[in-house]
């Protein structure tokens, strides 16, 4: 360890945030490993788990929700865990650097310019939460304001000001949502600055991401998670692989120029819209993207008796379904890498897969959330 570490956040109690804050970092790790051995130690070995180089600071996608007291007074912050009470937080040690500078900047600028904030039972009101993205070394940023309506009340001084004190800001939207629902962002987007998203450099490649795209929070980690994805794939010159849940086509990418091909299914359209960009950035030419639920592809695929040789499936915390990993197992791949941020679904996919022909070579963890008690693993399978 060659950093020193920080002081306990003052609102760790509260905040849903850092689950693990009380721990040392080693401790957290530990704990990890703990947790991926409980769950997935009876399919065999779990290997020594991938810690952060650094802990603090790494989120690059963070948001804060405005909300008003019980007198009417406004807060920022984060949501206690499972209520809408919102605590205030001046410094969070996961989020960006540029994340928690912007946030003081527009709490303070709701308050000059007396911007009204979102009410969520009477569905009134304007500023709802600000979402900050950042490139790796933060010099571009984008931030969303969600707002309950579209129209921006001193739209021009709210950006003016922003830009002038952060100028690594590359793009600004407005997100409009005005649901009773717990998702953060609406489906509308307005270009109030910039391009509407930013692009990012991860493991060589270039990545652009819109605002409702899914991309790996930790830059850091991130890589060595792809790493040990494509080391566990093994890849041959003639594979054609299936990248699963394939966000804006990060994993899918990093590996095209190790095969043939690489077929890659999402379901979110943003996602597949930024991916199939992502694509001509880096002239990748051997992959194609599918907008489509995974499980009815894999079944499509499956009717079309497509080959594959490796499936890299990387699920969200509801893991996989029965239906995927039937066609998963009808497709019969030569090798599966499984990557989860949920041990416990995994362990019940990893049952339906070691039942039906495959046998799991090699698992892994790699710490993609420090301080918080989120576990990722890497799974390798083969056919038996
Ligand atoms: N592999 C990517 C994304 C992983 S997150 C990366 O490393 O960045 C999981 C992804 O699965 C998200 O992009 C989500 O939109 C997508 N997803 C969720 N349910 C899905 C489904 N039923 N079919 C296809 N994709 C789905």
């Amino acid at each position: 360890m060659n950093y020193k570490p920080l002081k306990i956040c003052p609102v760790s109690d509260l905040c849903g945030g850092c689950q693990l804050q009380h721990l040392a970092y080693d401790r957290q790790l530990e704990y990890k490993l703990n947790t991926a051995r409980k769950n997935l130690g009876s399919f065999g070995n779990v290997e020594e788990i991938v810690g952060a180089d650094y802990p603090y600071f790494y989120r690059n996608k963070v948001q804060i929700s405005f909300g008003t007291d019980y007198k009417g007074r406004v807060l920022a912050g984060n949501y206690v865990p499972s209520t809408h009470t919102i605590v205030p937080v001046k410094e969070c040690q996961l989020a960006s650097k540029s994340a928690n500078a912007i946030f003081n900047t527009v709490i303070s600028l709701q308050k000059s310019l007396k911007l009204s904030v979102f009410d969520e039972h009477s569905l009134q009101g304007f500023l709802r939460h600000v979402l900050v993205r950042t490139s790796r070394d933060e010099e571009k940023v984008m931030v969303v304001i969600v707002a309950g309506s579209p129209v921006f009340p001193k739209k021009t001084g709210f950006i003016n000001a922003l830009l002038k004190k952060h100028p690594n800001i590359s793009t600004i939207v407005l997100n409009v949502n005005k649901k009773h629902i717990s998702m953060i962002l609406g489906e509308r987007n307005i270009v109030l600055y910039g391009r509407g998203y930013i692009e990012d450099e991860l493991c060589g490649y270039t990545f652009r991401i819109s605002p409702s795209s899914f991309y790996q929070i930790n830059h850091a980690q991130t890589e060595k998670l792809y790493k040990l994805a494509r080391e566990y794939a093994g890849l041959k010159k003639n594979d054609i692989v299936m990248d699963t849940y394939c966000g804006i086509g990060t994993i899918g990418m990093t590996m095209a120029e190790s095969c043939q091909k690489v077929l890659a299914v999402e379901i979110n359209k943003d996602a597949i819209r930024d991916a199939v960009k992502n694509a001509k950035i880096n002239r990748i030419e051997n992959i194609e993207f599918f907008c489509d639920d995974a499980s009815r592809f894999m079944v499509n695929m499956a009717e079309k008796k497509q080959k594959v040789d490796v499936v890299i499936m990387d699920p969200p915390r509801s893991g996989s379904t029965e239906k995927f990993l039937k066609a998963l197992v009808k497709l019969s791949p030569e090798r599966v890498v499984y990557v989860s941020c949920n041990p416990v679904t995994q362990k019940r996919d990893l049952k339906y897969l070691t039942k039906f022909g495959y046998e799991v070579r090699k698992i892994k963890a790699v710490d993609m959330f420090p301080f918080t008690d989120h576990v990722e693993t890497v799974v390798s399978l083969s056919r038996k």
